[in-house]
Formats: C-alpha cells, sequence, structure tokens
C-alpha cells in the first residue's frame, strides 16, 4: 500500500489554533434547542483529511458536534446523484441573500426555494431523497459512515426530539411549499426526516473526511463515482455561492473556499483536487456562522495561499 501523505499543513493548523485560543469573542452557540445551547463556545477543533483518507488535526478535532446544515451538502450529493437535473426543476441555485430559515421568497417565487442549502431548499432536497430511497436520513448516515470510516456515527435522538418540538418555522416552509405543489411526501414525514438529519453527530476529522469526495471530483473512498465531475463542481459552486447564507459573499471573499456551515458551529471547505477542511467552534455570529471557524478559514487560505482562486 502506498505510504499515507505526510501531515503537510499540520503546522499551520497548530498557529492558527494558537492565535484562536488568544482571540476574544466567540460568538454565542445557538440557543433555540437547550444541547446546542449547552456547548462551551470556547471549543475550537480543526481537521484537514487528504484525498487519500489521510486526517489530522487540532483542537477538539475528534470531539463530535451536532452537525446540523452540513448535512445539506451529503443529501444533496445524494439526490443529484439519483435524480440527475430534474432537481433544478425544484429547487435553484441562487444566493438567497436572506437568513437560512426565510420565508420571504418563497411566495413570489411559486414554492421554488432559492438554492438547496437554506432550509426551504434542504427541505425540497430530502423531501426527493426520501422518495427515492425511502429513508433519507438513513441514506445519509450511511454515506457518512461509509466516507468517513466511522461506523458509530450516528443521530442524537435528543436534538432531533428537541427539533421536532421547535420545528414551527420548518414545518411552515414545507406546508407553505407543499401547497405550490412542491413536495411528495407527507409533510409530517419529510420533517421527521429532515429533523434526523440535524440531529446527526459527527467531529472535524468525519465531516472531512466524509467531504473528501467534492475534492476527488466525485469520487468516493474506494475508488467508485458517486457524482459526475460536472455534478461535484456544481456542488462545490453552490457552496461558494450560497453555503453560508447571506454570508456567503463575506465567505467567499475571505475564505475563497466552497463551505458549508451549520448552527452547530462547524464548517466544512473543500481544495478541490487537494483535500478537505472542516472547522468546529460552537459560537456563532448573526448570521448562525461559527465566529472562529470563519476566522480559522480565513487564517488558513491567507497563511497557505490555497485556495480557488
Ligand atoms: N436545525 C436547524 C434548522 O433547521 C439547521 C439550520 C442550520 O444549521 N443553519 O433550523
Amino acid at each position: 500500500a502506498p505510504s499515507p501523505s505526510p501531515p503537510t499543513f499540520l503546522p499551520v493548523l497548530e498557529r492558527i489554533a494558537e492565535e484562536i485560543e488568544r482571540t476574544p469573542g466567540r460568538g454565542r452557540p445557538a440557543d433555540y434547542i437547550p444541547a446546542l445551547a449547552a456547548r462551551d463556545p470556547r471549543s475550537f477543533g480543526m481537521a484537514v483529511a487528504e484525498l487519500d483518507g489521510t486526517v489530522y488535526g487540532v483542537g477538539e478535532w475528534r470531539e463530535p458536534f451536532s452537525a446540523q446544515s452540513v448535512t445539506k451538502v451529503f443529501t444533496l450529493a445524494l439526490d443529484l446523484a439519483r435524480e440527475g437535473d430534474e432537481l433544478w426543476e425544484h429547487v435553484g441555485r441562487e444566493p438567497s441573500g436572506n437568513p437560512f430559515n426565510s420565508l420571504i421568497q418563497l411566495e413570489y417565487e411559486n414554492g421554488i426555494p432559492r438554492n438547496p442549502f437554506i432550509n426551504a431548499g434542504a427541505l425540497v432536497v430530502t423531501d426527493r431523497l426520501h422518495t427515492r430511497t425511502g429513508d433519507a436520513a438513513g441514506a445519509l448516515l450511511d454515506l457518512l459512515r461509509t466516507e468517513s470510516g466511522n461506523p458509530g456515527l450516528t443521530f442524537d435522538k435528543e436534538v432531533a426530539a428537541s427539533e421536532a418540538g421547535r420545528g414551527h418555522r420548518n414545518a411552515a416552509l414545507a406546508h407553505f411549499m407543499a401547497s405550490y405543489g412542491n413536495i411528495d411526501n407527507p409533510v409530517p414525514d419529510l420533517l421527521e426526516q429532515y429533523f434526523r438529519q440535524c440531529s446527526v453527530e459527527a467531529s472535524c476529522a468525519d465531516l472531512a473526511l466524509a467531504s473528501a469526495f467534492l475534492a476527488r471530483h466525485g469520487v468516493r473512498a474506494d475508488g467508485t463515482r458517486l457524482l459526475t465531475r460536472s455534478q461535484s463542481k456544481q456542488i462545490n459552486a453552490i457552496m461558494l455561492t450560497c453555503g453560508t447564507y447571506d454570508a456567503a459573499g463575506d465567505f467567499a471573499y475571505r475564505v475563497g473556499l466552497p463551505g458549508k456551515s451549520g448552527v452547530g458551529g462547524g464548517i466544512i471547505a473543500i481544495v478541490p483536487g487537494r483535500c478537505t477542511l472542516c472547522v468546529w467552534s460552537p459560537g456563532l455570529d448573526e448570521r448562525g456562522n461559527s465566529v472562529a471557524g470563519v476566522a480559522a478559514l480565513d487564517r488558513f487560505t491567507t497563511l497557505t495561499g490555497v485556495s480557488v482562486f
């Protein structure tokens, strides 16, 4: 077997962790459910996965956290792999410029959400994946386990239950889109799938490895293809333009990589053809992106010169 790649970026990760440690002001953990509110905003972890499956990191890079909207990348990949371009008749590909859970554009755009990474768009993707697999959340878990090599990766039932308890806005989005005929499954079934999806617990190591197919132009860890090269490019492009919601412009400006955040404080970022990164710190800014996470990715591309630009 070929020897694993050397941890090329480890010194830069160590430097970033030290800088972050000295930086005050980490934002505030999401407080809409107790499990997220209880996380320490000073937690920080960062991992890099090389294309051959070598993974290394700093800080709490092996600590599981709530993946939340980071999972939207994986459900999109799974659905696009199955249905191809027909998906784009049901969800758009434009940045929304609005908060991730906004309802505002849906009415004048006939129930077609702006993109797959805001909640409305992710609900459509999960709905379509559920129709095609009979178990969208299960298909997601399968992909994450296989690509991360972590069979213990799973849902947090308590988080899923709290999501459901506080899920009025997601329920409203789903019902509203259903009124335009843009949801296939009964709304309660879809919401159950979506809340389970949000509740995935995974570490920086897990999510960096699991997203490596997007750096391998669509090829999975075992060498088989999940996406065409073109589909992999498309997902990376949508991550760049829509992956951090109404902060996507600022993220592209500062980081210069396709990225996807979640309210658990995780962010994945892709360097196509080279490696993937995952950073986690639970304190969020007002747009729902990890403060230390964005800062760390900004420092990574600034210090290394590695970016898509
Ligand atoms: N569970 C959250 C929600 O649906 C996920 C949002 C996010 O991570 N941005 O509101």
